[in-house]
């Protein structure tokens, strides 16, 4: 990483840990899914209300866990609110690409946006659960399961 996006991660990780965005239960959703990190002890409820068009409506989170998997719960809520299924699908496969370092986001056009800061995450093993543990829960949301571990 650079030393801007390193001030740049920083920067995005104590913000959206200290304020973390659609933070909240919400009443009527369409998905629900759990998510659990016990290599860490990162666990979040995630609701998704999706309406006819396959449009994610609405996004939010609760849980408790690391500034890592709580940022990346924030980031994850705001880049996907307002997508439709398909769309959210493919973030969910080039995030998934970066942080495991199957997609150098150097060398190939990724729609990430900021998403990109936790590209450095793929050098620390242990930080990679806690980075797509927000993914890996709205993945199983969209595929109906109500519950996912990253063990
Ligand atoms: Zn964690």
């Amino acid at each position: 990483m650079d030393t801007r996006m390193k001030h740049l991660y920083q920067e995005l990780i104590i913000d959206h840990n200290k304020n973390p965005r659609n933070f909240r239960v919400m009443e009527e959703f369409s998905h629900e899914s759990v998510g659990n990190n016990p290599l860490c002890g990162d666990k979040m409820i995630l609701y998704l209300k999706i309406n006819d068009e396959n449009i994610i409506e609405d996004i939010s989170f609760i849980g408790d866990g690391c500034a890592i998997s709580k940022a990346s719960s924030s980031m994850m809520t705001t880049a996907i609110k307002g997508k439709s299924i398909a769309q959210a699908r493919a973030l969910f496969k080039d995030f998934h690409d970066m942080s495991t370092g199957k997609l150098d986001i150097a060398e190939h056009p990724h729609q990430l946006g900021k998403l990109a800061i936790f590209a450095g995450v793929r050098d620390l093993p242990a930080r990679v659960k806690c980075a797509t543990l927000a993914w890996h829960t709205l993945d199983a949301a969209l595929k109906g399961e109500q519950e996912i571990t990253t063990e």
